[in-house]
Parts: C-alpha cells; structure tokens; sequence
C-alpha cells in the first residue's frame, strides 16, 4: 500500500492570505495530496528584520484561514524549537515522529530560487517530495533553469514530463501551475498602514479576527 502524502506549506503567514490558501488548495489537488499542514515559521530565518505578527497570532489566524477547507489542518510544531526556524529541520523531525507517512514540502517560485540560500536548501529533496507552484508569472521555464543547474546537488534526473523531476528515493520533484494571485502579506501591511481596505485579501474569518487586533497589528506592523 503506499504511503498517504501530505503537504507541509510552510511560511511566515504574516498574515496568511487568499494567495497562500489558493496556492495550497490547488498543489493538493493537482498531487492528489491527502492533506495540508500550514507550519508556520516561529523564528523565520530569512525574515527577522520584518515587523512580524506574534507567532500565537499568525499561528491563530492560520488556524481560522484554513478550518473550512477539508483536509486543511495546522501544525504548530515550530514553536518548541529553539533558534531559527529551518525547514530541513522541521522535516526530520516530521519524518522521525510520523514514519507511516510521506511528505511534500510546498513552496513558491521564489523560494525555489533561493533555496541555496537555506540551511541545506538543496539537500530538503532527500527529506521530502517538493512541490514548486507558479509565482508573479515565473514557471515552467524557470523551474527547468534551475533544476539543470542545480540537478547535482539535489540529486535529480528529469522525466519525460518537463514539470516533474525525480528525486532520490523515489520522490519527486513538481511544478504546478496555478492560478496567479498577486497577493502578499508585505502588500496588505503596506496598505494597513496606509489605512487602506484589506478585505478580499484574506479569508472573512482571518479578516474580522485582524479588525479585533487593532492594538497587535499596531505593535507589530506601525513603522
Ligand atoms: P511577504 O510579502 O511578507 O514576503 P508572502 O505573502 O510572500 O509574504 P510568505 O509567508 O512568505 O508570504 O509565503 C509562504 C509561501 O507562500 C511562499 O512559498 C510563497 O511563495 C507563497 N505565497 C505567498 N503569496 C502567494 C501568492 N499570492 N500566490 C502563491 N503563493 C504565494
């Protein structure tokens, strides 16, 4: 019997917003994935100069993002470490706590650009399959740049498939295209502190618990 997979979309989420629920609800069922866990980043390592949300907060306001979509759940497990929040570490710890099951770690564009750049970045395709969505219009042609220039480190041979590559032990790597959402959280700081609207960013649920918050997003994201 294989082995169900699971996404783990790991982020600042500061705050999580429709581009983040939309990028994760399409790689689930373009993978035909058994579920996603959002994993918010307690301490982020590339991120600390950042006016940030508490990490109880962004953990909270995930928590409301995701509690209507099936399968959707949060995973807080990034609290209990100490010091910077590396995703190779997360994954270890995923893989040594829950063996009956496989993971596949989700991450934009970007990300995959600068993966180098991580704490054995290009090492994370021997912990987990890696699921790689399109993000502000770079996709397939960039995805294949950087897999035949990076195809040693990580370990990975193409397909006949351009948009799927293999990893060792069987995983695989896969760009999936999807909708392109020009959202992001630095964009709906700037406009809250210009004091404009945000709503149609963010999920209702995430919307009305930042309108309860005025004095947390006042020490957080006021500059
Ligand atoms: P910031 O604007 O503060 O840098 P962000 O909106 O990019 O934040 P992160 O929490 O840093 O959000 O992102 C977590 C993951 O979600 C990353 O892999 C990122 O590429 C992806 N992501 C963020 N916004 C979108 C979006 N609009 N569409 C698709 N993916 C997104």
């Amino acid at each position: 019997m294989t082995r169900p997979v699971i996404g783990i979309f790991g982020g600042t989420f500061n705050p999580v917003h429709i581009g983040h629920l939309r990028a994760a609800i399409e790689v689930a069922e373009a993978l035909s994935l058994a579920g996603v866990e959002f994993v918010p980043a307690a301490r982020p390592p590339h991120k600390s100069g950042e006016p940030m949300l508490d990490f109880e907060l962004r953990l909270l306001l995930c928590r409301l993002a995701v509690e209507a979509v099936d399968g959707f759940r949060v995973n807080a497990m990034e609290a209990d470490r100490p010091g910077p929040s590396y995703t190779c570490d997360t994954l270890a710890e995923l893989r040594e706590a829950r063996p009956g099951e496989e993971f596949c770690f989700i991450l934009g564009m970007g990300d995959l650009l600068g993966l180098a750049t991580w704490k054995r970045g290009l090492q994370l395709g021997r912990m987990a399959s890696l699921a790689v969505h399109a993000r502000e219009g770079l996709g397939l042609e960039v995805f294949t740049v950087f897999l035949k220039s990076n195809a040693a480190a990580m370990g990975a041979a193409p397909t006949d498939d351009p948009a799927v590559w293999e990893l060792p032990e069987g995983r695989h790597i896969t760009f999936v295209p999807v909708a392109r959402l020009d959202v992001s959280a630095s964009d709906i700081r700037e406009r809250w502190r210009q004091k404009k609207r945000i709503d149609g960013l963010l999920s209702e649920a995430v919307l009305r618990e930042l309108k309860q918050r005025e004095d947390a997003l006042e020490a957080a994201w006021a500059r």
